[in-house]
């Protein structure tokens, strides 16, 4: 690994970091139960981020691009460190906008990823949507269709989408679709699916156990018809990488993981999120032991009590130094050889499940009501073994990094 690895984010991060925690102390953590009970997307919050700039492609990109890597990871951490479901309503977008990054031409990088935030008089959201009822983790399992009408020069998508974050109320929908299902994964392609496109519409809208201030919803496509330069990429990159994969089937019976790659770099940044709800509720819990007496004297006097704080400070600040290296590696183009990326977010998504438990048990009957915060975040934890690959689909990438084996 090479010397520029550091632990010390410079003046530059440390003030961003200052800036988004002012906004997640003032703005997001006193609107978070409100929005948590509506269940419904926080719009004035957002509206908020983007005056300020937080909410917008300018600020993610400076971030994304910073060679520290750690910028995404601290931004993450600060805003979920407010609050999870309002944070993924201000990140939520920004997956969308990733996968623009990754596989776009620069035309159309320039054209779609400015209509997804809108601007601060008119905030903008867009929505990733790969998942679909018979696809989750066996994303190869994927059945929305794309078809290429030559005449026309347009695609036309069919298929029915699931758990999309902000589905159905984006500007711009990012759907993953095949255009040829028997090459599984590599017949994938991405196409861009702007609003009011007809066809497309907005399925049931869940009613979530967590992250409630998230949009979630299904996402039909119906004949949908988009012109050929809405698939990222365009069609002769499309074509050729097709006629590589038609190759690679003959020789290897069928097996790629590009998209897997694709996933294992983003992953760093969702595990900073659960790093953020972890380290809220770890600082709620240490205050409450603090200050609540039993037998006369304060719980945290209870080396029971405290040596839970203990545990809970340690793996927060294991899992963060995980998604940091993660992070920094995928900055610095380091190869994930032994699945850095699936490492960070498994155990930065266990721990925030297990450190708002133990927030739960040290605020005793408090900790399990809505007056005290660590029952949202105990809820909101639970997506993070879940979404962006499930904890089992973790150990099952790192488990045939570091084997080479084909482990099933
Ligand atoms: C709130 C929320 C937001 C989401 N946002 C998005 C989004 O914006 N875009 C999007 O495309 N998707 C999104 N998702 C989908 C999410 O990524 C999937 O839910 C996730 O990948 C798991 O898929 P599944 O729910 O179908 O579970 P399944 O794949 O059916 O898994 C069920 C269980 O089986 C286990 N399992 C499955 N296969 C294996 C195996 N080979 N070995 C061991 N265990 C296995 C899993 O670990 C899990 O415990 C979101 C989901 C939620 C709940």
């Amino acid at each position: 690994m090479s010397s520029t690895f550091s632990l010390d984010p410079g003046a530059d991060q440390l003030a961003v970091r200052d800036w988004l925690h002012g906004f997640a102390a003032d703005v997001i953590r006193p609107a978070a139960a409100e929005w948590d009970e509506r269940e419904e997307t926080p719009w004035p919050v957002i509206q908020e981020a983007a005056k300020l700039g937080i909410y917008s492609l300018d600020f993610y990109a400076q971030q994304y691009f910073d060679p520290s890597g750690v910028g995404i990871p601290i931004a993450m951490e600060e805003l979920f460190w407010g609050d999870a479901g309002i944070g993924l309503s201000i990140v939520g977008t920004t997956l969308a906008a990733v996968a623009v990054l990754a596989n776009g031409t620069d035309e159309q990088i320039g054209t779609w990823t400015p209509q997804m935030f809108g601007t601060p008089d008119d905030v903008k959201v867009a929505a990733f949507c790969s998942s679909e009822p018979d696809a989750g983790s066996d994303v190869g399992a994927l059945r929305t269709r794309a078809v290429y009408d030559e005449a026309k020069d347009e695609w036309v998508l069919n298929g029915t989408k699931t758990w999309a974050t902000n589905g159905g109320i984006a500007a711009v929908h990012v759907v993953v679709a095949s255009v040829d299902p028997e090459l599984g994964t590599r017949g994938h392609a991405s196409f861009v699916v702007p609003q009011g496109t007809p066809g497309l519409s907005q399925g049931q809208k869940f009613k979530k156990h967590g992250i409630r201030a998230s949009h979630t919803a299904e996402v039909v496509l119906d004949g949908v018809r988009v012109p050929g330069s809405c698939l990222l990429g365009g069609k002769e990159k499309l074509d050729e990488r097709l006629a590589r994969a038609r190759e690679g089937v003959k020789r290897s019976g069928g097996r790629g993981n590009a998209a897997m790659a694709t996933f294992e770099a983003s992953r760093p940044a969702v595990g900073a999120q659960a790093i953020g709800i972890a380290r809220a509720a770890y600082e709620v819990a240490l205050d409450y032991a603090r200050t609540r007496e039993q037998f006369g004297r304060p719980i945290i006097d209870n080396q029971g009590v405290a040596f839970q704080l203990a545990d809970m400070k340690t793996r927060i600040d294991a899992a963060r130094l995980l998604v940091w290296r993660a992070s920094w590696m995928a900055a610095n183009n380091q190869p994930f050889t032994a699945a850095e990326g699936s490492m960070s977010k498994l155990y930065a998504g266990e721990t925030a499940k297990f450190v708002t438990a133990q927030a739960m048990q040290i605020l005793g009957g408090n900790g399990f009501t809505r007056e005290y915060p660590v029952e949202r975040m105990h809820r909101d934890s639970a997506i993070y073994t879940i979404f962006e690959g499930t904890s089992e689909i973790q150990r099952l990438v790192i488990a045939r990094a570091i084997s080479g084996m084909p482990i099933r």
